[in-house]
């Protein structure tokens, strides 16, 4: 049922942290973390950086009435984006809001709706959460998860970053994606939870946040690089490797280097950058 199923996957924000708005930046791309995967009539969304203002304009465009957004986790560079995401404030949108793992992490955040209603409400925001326009369904799930969401099968992973982040791989028919950020890693180890969880995935978006040398210097803030995203790539046999999560202070030059060097090691790994669409 549903084999061959294309799946749609539109890269709106690829950067971590904050938004770069440098002109040698704008090849790759300046917006925070948001990607979406259209099947069909599912639009879903990864994460609500200021990615999802431009993926918003779209879903109005082409008159969209539904979304489903997953979210990682709710630090700034994942949903700065959110309360300008115009189908929020339409009365005949239907907006799904799923978050893995919050109501079980440290500091107990009181889940995803709690969470953003406190963000996009005064003094954060001018309109209260309470008088968003669209429809809202906000729903935790424990990380570890499966469920559905229509015909796609949804699981999640708790990822290693401080204050936790869940991974999510994303199946329709014989196709599927991973959306793995913010994730740190054992220095010369692979996750082997990890590696079983992106088993031969067609697409895998990983956190290469960090050079080899920036994530000596900084193991314990939540990020990866491009040299252990090729080694996941390479022990899980997945097909494309899309480096993902940018940092704000590696330029365009910067970027294509990376991505040469990615490449000598496994040829189907590229840079992901703002704009970018891959049919899986
Ligand atoms: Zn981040
Ligand atoms: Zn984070």
């Amino acid at each position: 049922m549903h084999k061959g199923d294309a799946i749609k996957v539109t890269f709106w924000g690829v950067r971590g942290s904050y938004p770069q708005c440098k002109t040698d930046y704008a090849k790759v791309g300046g917006h925070t973390s948001c990607v979406s995967l259209e099947v069909d009539d599912q639009y879903l969304i990864f994460d609500a950086g200021t990615g999802i203002i431009d993926a918003g304009d779209e879903v109005l465009k082409r008159g969209l009435k539904k979304a489903t957004l997953l979210i990682s986790h709710v630090h700034a560079d994942h949903i700065s984006g959110f309360a300008f995401f115009k189908p929020l404030h339409s009365s005949d949108f239907d907006l799904t809001i799923i978050a893995s793992g919050l109501l079980s992490r440290e500091g107990d955040l009181g889940g995803i709706e709690s969470t953003l209603s406190k963000a996009i409400s005064p003094p954060y925001f001018p309109v209260p959460w309470n008088q968003i326009a669209c429809k809202r369904t906000c729903i935790d799930v424990p990380t570890g998860a499966q469920f559905s969401v229509n015909h796609l099968k949804i699981t999640t992973m708790a990822l290693d970053h401080p204050g936790g982040s869940s991974g999510y791989r994303v199946e329709v028919g014989d196709k599927s994606v991973c959306y793995i950020t913010d994730t740190a890693h054992i220095p010369g180890e692979l996750n082997h939870e990890l590696v079983e969880f992106i088993q031969r995935t067609d697409l895998l978006i990983y956190d290469a946040a960090f050079t080899e040398e920036e994530f000596a210097a900084k193991p314990t803030w939540g990020h990866s690089t491009w040299n252990q995203a090729v080694a996941l790539a390479k022990a899980a046999a997945i097909r494309d490797l899309a480096l993902f999560h940018h940092n704000p202070d590696h330029d365009d030059a910067f970027m294509a280097d990376i991505e040469t060097q990615a490449q000598e090691h496994f040829s189907r790994a590229f840079v992901a950058c703002q704009g970018m669409i891959r049919i899986v």
